[in-house]
């Protein structure tokens, strides 16, 4: 099913959904598994999976002389999305990136999905690679999120690359975009991000997954701005706990978000990690309770890995 039918059915329900990395290279399938099977319980309708694309690494060898070589530390994203359908019957959402991606290996991507009946897609542009600084699409890649989203559409059409293809298999894909209550980084202001929000809801994205926010009015002034802009699609809340001490410096940094001084006083007053960890479920909580109060469509947890803390929070919340 689309993830926009689940929020129709749900009618002012808020629902709760995940999103899981996929394990570093070398790891198993298995410890998806061990993330997702204690938080069933809670069931949610969808499941993100993030992808990754490969980075470079400097490798010294024998001769002194360093070799640049790119890998991709976590691949995997649409086969674990199929392995999640098989095992738990609810429908998974793989991230899908402009960056590292031609056009043509987009649309093998894609044919990928359709195959795999994984029919819901998280569009999005991808950050620049750690040693690049600003993003450089690939050669007959896509700049940005909504060109990629057209692609998708096009294929939603029947229409591929190779012209010589008529009357090709329509996909059936349910598009979602990132937004960002704090501002997308790059863009010079508010106003701007919004306006290329709209446009990407106009090329054919369904619903909006937001980055991760600790101050709830945030969110709801961004959901504002973009109700008073013309844009009508759930926004979905995206959600992640303070779990360590180091995350108030890191989470900023990463993530171009804020923490509330409150929240920050109190992860450092805190006697210890675990202290700490309690300190990041508490106010989760408050912000799902209100949330869920504000009937947003899902509570959606960035769970990191670590779903002790998210089903701590979800015990509370639901
Ligand atoms: P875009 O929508 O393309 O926007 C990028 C910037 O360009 C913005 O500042 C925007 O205002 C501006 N802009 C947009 N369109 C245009 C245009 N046509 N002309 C000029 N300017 C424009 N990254 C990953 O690598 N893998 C993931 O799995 C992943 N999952 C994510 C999930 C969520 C919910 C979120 C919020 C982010 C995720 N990211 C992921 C990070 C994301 O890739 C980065 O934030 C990236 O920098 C921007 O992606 P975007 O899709 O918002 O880009």
């Amino acid at each position: 099913m689309k993830v926009t039918e689940y929020f129709e059915k749900a009618q002012g329900q808020t629902l709760i959904s995940f999103e899981i990395l996929p394990p570093l290279k070398g790891g198993s399938i298995d410890s998806i598994f061990k993330i997702l099977d204690p938080l069933m319980e809670f069931r949610p309708p969808f499941v993100d999976v993030t992808y990754h694309r490969e980075d470079f690494i400097y490798r010294k060898n024998d001769d002194g002389f360093f070799e640049k070589i790119a890998i991709r530390k976590r691949p995997g994203t649409v086969v674990i999305a199929q392995a999640i359908q098989n095992r738990y019957g609810v429908d998974a959402v793989p991230h899908l990136i402009c960056g590292g991606f031609t056009r043509q290996e987009t649309e093998d991507a894609l044919i990928d999905m359709a195959y795999a009946k994984v029919n819901n897609v998280l569009a999005l542009r991808g950050d620049a690679r750690k040693f690049e600084g600003r993003f450089i699409p690939e050669p007959e890649g896509h700049h940005y999120a909504i060109d990629l989203i057209r692609q998708i559409m096009d294929m939603n059409q029947g229409k591929y690359l190779d012209a010589d293809i008529v009357d090709g298999a329509k996909s059936n894909f349910c598009i979602g975009i990132a937004g960002y209550p704090e501002k997308h980084f790059e863009a010079p202001n508010m106003e701007s991000d919004i306006h290329y929000i709209r446009e990407k809801i106009k090329a054919g994205g369904e619903y909006i997954v937001t980055q991760m926010f600790f101050d709830n009015k945030k969110y709801f002034e961004f959901v504002d701005l973009c109700r008073q802009n013309g844009i009508t699609v759930p926004i979905v809340p995206g959600l992640k706990p303070l779990t360590r001490k180091n995350q108030i410096q890191s989470l900023p940094a990463s993530f171009y978000i804020n923490l509330p001084e409150d929240l920050v006083k109190a992860a450092e007053g805190a006697k210890n990690t675990e202290a700490v960890k309690q300190v990041g479920i508490e106010w989760a909580v408050a912000q799902c309770q209100e949330l869920k109060k504000a009937k947003v469509p899902s509570l959606h947890f960035y769970t990191m890995g670590d779903s002790e803390t998210t089903r701590k929070i979800a015990e509370k919340v639901f």
